[in-house]
């Protein structure tokens, strides 16, 4: 097992011996092949048991990228594998994670012997440790799980390649920052669309935002309010969020289409809360969680994860930090 595109801590290769959530086929057909499903929603440390042989899965989750190689516990035994999900590629004994793969997709595939079968799943995560670079950056800029925050910056000449205008109600004229990556726009589109159907009217605010306007921005607090302001309350560049392209503010006429504390108890607010996972998004700053994310409340933050990641977030209750720390 290799991880070339890792950066090799001690830490890491831990995770690399890593494995995930497996389902497993256990009762017999009269052909042999079993049938029955058992899945394992934590990740295990030992073996999948099958009766003739065992499957010895790696401990933990996998991350994007990896290269999973998969053992028996009877090296006299023949077997091959079978990717159950297009994304996956095998590679002889080993399992290929695709480099785009994010925290919390799940990969199936089958481990196929003479008169036997088993069926395995494995979970991605990918760490905070694994992502995080000597010099403070991330390693998955482009990721749609990308944590960012004050110890986690992107590269200065960070740009998403796929920025589209959103397709929603804006109400500032600068262009750029009315602009998000292609699936977060889709994301957001659908869920305004959702609000309008309960009448609730959403309008986007500032959305991506570059390095170079984040450096404006900054210098702008300090030259007014000072440093320590300016750090409280506008990120250094490179530890934006808005520089991902996955983060959009948003607010609502009920509080004059600005962003404050308000707006979270607002019907728009209440309803954001209540549905943005189910469109991808999270609240990304949550109330009273400054020390772990670094920024006071700001119920107007939305931030892209993905359908899948933003509810396992939503759903645990967690910052987004804490959560990435559950999978260690
Ligand atoms: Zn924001």
């Amino acid at each position: 097992m290799t991880g070339e595109d890792f950066h090799m801590s001690r830490r890491l290769i831990l995770i690399i011996l890593a494995a995930g959530i497996m389902t497993i086929l256990g009762a017999c057909h009269s052909n042999g092949v079993s049938d029955t499903s058992t899945v394992l929603t934590e990740p295990i440390e030992t073996d999948i048991t099958g009766g003739e042989f065992k499957v010895l899965m790696p401990k933990g989750f996998v991350q994007a990228g990896q290269l999973v190689e998969i053992e028996l516990d009877r090296k006299d035994i023949d077997f091959e594998i079978e990717s159950l999900n297009e994304r996956l590629l095998v590679d002889g004994k080993s399992l290929r994670l695709p480099d785009d793969a994010i925290t919390g997709e799940r990969f199936r595939f089958l481990v196929l012997s003479e008169n036997k079968r088993i069926e395995a799943e494995i979970m991605v995560a990918n760490t905070l440790t694994a992502t995080l670079l000597e010099d403070g950056k991330v390693s998955n800029p482009n990721a749609l799980d990308v944590v960012i925050n004050k110890s986690r910056s992107l590269p200065e000449d960070y740009a998403p390649e796929d920025l589209v205008t959103v397709q929603v109600p804006t109400c500032l004229p600068n262009p750029e920052i009315r602009q998000l990556r292609k699936e977060a726009s889709e994301a957001l589109f659908n869920m305004f669309e959702a609000a309008k159907k309960d009448d609730i009217y959403l309008v986007a605010r500032s959305g991506y935002r570059s390095y170079l306007t984040q450096v404006s921005l900054y210098d702008g607090y300090v030259n007014n309010y000072g440093q320590e302001y300016a750090d409280k309350y506008s990120a250094l560049p490179g530890q934006s969020e808005h520089q991902t392209g996955l983060a959009m503010d948003i607010t609502a006429e009920s509080v004059g289409l600005q962003l404050e504390d308000s707006f979270g108890d607002t019907n728009e607010g209440q309803w954001v809360n209540a549905h943005a996972h189910e469109y991808g998004f999270i609240i990304r700053y949550p109330e009273g969680m400054e020390s772990i994310t670094g920024y006071l409340y700001e119920p107007w933050h939305l931030r892209y994860l993905g359908v899948e990641l933003a509810s396992l977030v939503w759903e645990s209750g967690l910052t987004l930090e804490e959560y990435f720390e559950t999978l260690e």
